[in-house]
């Protein structure tokens, strides 16, 4: 068998627990620890937000300032990256602070508009993990970079954050999180990355229709691309679910590659979780309801046995499949059902709900916000999970609620589609509920079958112990990135 590449760098815009806003943070934060702990030696870098500072308070972690401080070109400016570090769960991280682009309230963006100036917060970032792998003179060999935030690296790895070249550039893997963000820039902005030349017709991996694109420029630019399921991985080589970007990664020497994200089985265990009122397990599961009885009391609705409890966890934009809830709402809500939804995102679907809290007091509470305690209970209390997502990377939810016995509905895409078995096709290996199409009908005939399911005790009892039985552990993922990482390493 080839042989482990002996350092790696894991990139990413995020990761929890320091500061998190989707399923790229819960990667950012397993798959490093459980590499390190099957032989790899695997550093985190990220950028150093306020969230950071202010996730010290929970004791996980100490954030600790480093002996570097880098000269970051950005154009004709020169600006300082402070480097930190922080040591989690065997886990070196290494933070990029500059508090005029970092050390704001949200990550991204405000509710209402994106940050305008993300272009440079990130070209700056990248600059200054260029800079750092230079300054520390302990060579990784391979970069394993995630989502747009990361696709200049290859790039700047190459031609130096001078433009003046670096003797040879590490091997990189790029990870697709989710191709519908792409980082996409004008081209006057072009200097600032003090590339060389300075004409985008230069740089055709980067130009995208005139603008700049950083996405496809890591697609490109990469020793390798994967993405978290094997059906997104064909999904986006289609016009319908590749944003643009479906030639690129039809032209790729190497087909993408899809492996799907495991679950961190500590933080996400009925048996042990401390947030939950009760504890469960498959064997043992009437804690499940209490946690139900408690869930709904917390949120202000009233408990009955004999109606089944449906909830969803999710940002609150178009791809999430929010567009089919509002449709199907009115008739959801005819049903004898209830239904607890935690979320934030975009402005027009918290008026949604808003709304829909005054119109179906008794059978429908929202709560609009991040809670990441309460969204353990709500796994934990649930019968259903709703997932109609338009199209699905991985998704996370659809696994925890795997773990917690909370049988998923989902729409048939991408990771859902390669992690939940419809028990009506597969009546004996079955997890969950796939709609056969994106509507609200489809939607709306699963929640049919599910009220039903929920009457049938002894086959609710067999989903739900298929579903708890089902390996999600992150070891089996991580074996799969090792490869990838061997072979980049055998490419000499
Ligand atoms: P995405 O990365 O597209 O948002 P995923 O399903 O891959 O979707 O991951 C979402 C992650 O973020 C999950 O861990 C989910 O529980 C969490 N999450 C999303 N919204 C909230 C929220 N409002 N409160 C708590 N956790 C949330």
């Amino acid at each position: 068998m080839s042989q482990s590449p002996s350092r790696v760098l894991f990139v990413s815009s995020e990761s929890r627990p320091f500061a998190s806003t989707g399923g790229l943070a819960d990667v950012a934060e397993a798959l490093p620890v459980e590499l390190n702990r099957i032989g790899v030696s695997v550093d985190r870098i990220m950028p150093l937000y306020r969230a950071v500072w202010e996730g010290q308070g929970k004791g996980d972690y100490q954030v600790e300032r480093s002996p570097y401080t880098l000269q970051i070109p950005m154009g004709n400016e020169i600006l300082p990256a402070e480097i930190f570090t922080a040591e989690l769960q065997g886990t070196l991280t290494y933070f990029v602070g500059f508090e005029e682009y970092f050390d704001r309230i949200e990550l991204y963006a405000l509710p209402q508009r994106e940050y305008s100036d993300n272009f440079s917060r990130f070209l700056f970032f990248q600059k200054a993990v260029v800079a750092l792998i230079d300054a520390l003179q302990a060579p990784y060999e391979v970069l394993h970079l995630n989502d747009w935030q990361c696709g200049l690296l290859p790039l700047l790895l190459e031609k130096g954050i001078n433009g003046t070249g670096r003797g040879g550039r590490e091997k990189t893997l790029f990870t697709i999180h989710n191709l519908a963000y792409q980082g996409l820039y004008p081209a006057t902005g072009l200097y600032k990355t003090n590339l060389p030349g300075n004409f985008l017709d230069q740089y055709p991996s980067l130009e995208y229709y005139g603008k700049l694109n950083f996405m496809k420029a890591g697609l490109l630019g990469s020793d390798r691309v994967n993405t978290v399921s094997p059906t997104y991985a064909r999904e986006i080589l289609s016009p319908e679910f590749g944003c643009g970007l479906e030639g690129v990664l039809g032209s790729l020497p190497n087909p993408v590659v899809g492996i799907v994200n495991g679950v961190d089985t500590e933080v996400w265990n009925p048996e042990t979780d401390p947030t939950l009122p009760k504890t469960y397990s498959s064997k043992s599961i009437a804690g499940k309801e209490s946690c139900k009885k408690d869930l709904l009391k917390e949120v202000g609705l009233t408990y009955d046995k004999e109606v089944p409890l449906f909830v969803m966890i999710s940002r609150l934009v178009d791809q999430k499949g929010i567009p089919v809830i509002g449709e199907a709402m009115e008739r959801m809500m005819s049903l004898p059902m209830q239904f607890v939804l935690l979320g934030s995102g975009q402005e027009i679907y918290h008026n949604w709900l808003k709304d829909w809290n005054r119109k179906w007091p008794e059978h429908f509470k929202a709560i609009i916000g991040y809670n990441s305690d309460l969204s353990h209970r709500m796994e934990a209390g649930a019968d259903f999970f709703l997932m109609p997502s338009q199209f699905e990377p991985c998704g996370l939810n659809q696994l925890y609620s795997l773990r917690y016995g909370t049988i998923p509905i989902v729409n048939q895409t991408g990771g859902l589609q390669d992690t939940v078995d419809d028990y009506r096709q597969n009546p004996k290996t079955g997890t969950g509920l796939r709609m056969s199409q994106y509507t609200p009908e489809s939607f709306l005939e699963c929640i049919r079958d599910a009220i039903s399911l929920f009457h049938d005790k002894k086959k609710l009892r067999g989903i739900r112990q298929n579903g708890m039985r089902h390996d999600v552990t992150w070891t089996r993922t991580a074996s799969q990135y090792l490869e990838l990482y061997r072979e980049l390493g055998e490419e000499k």
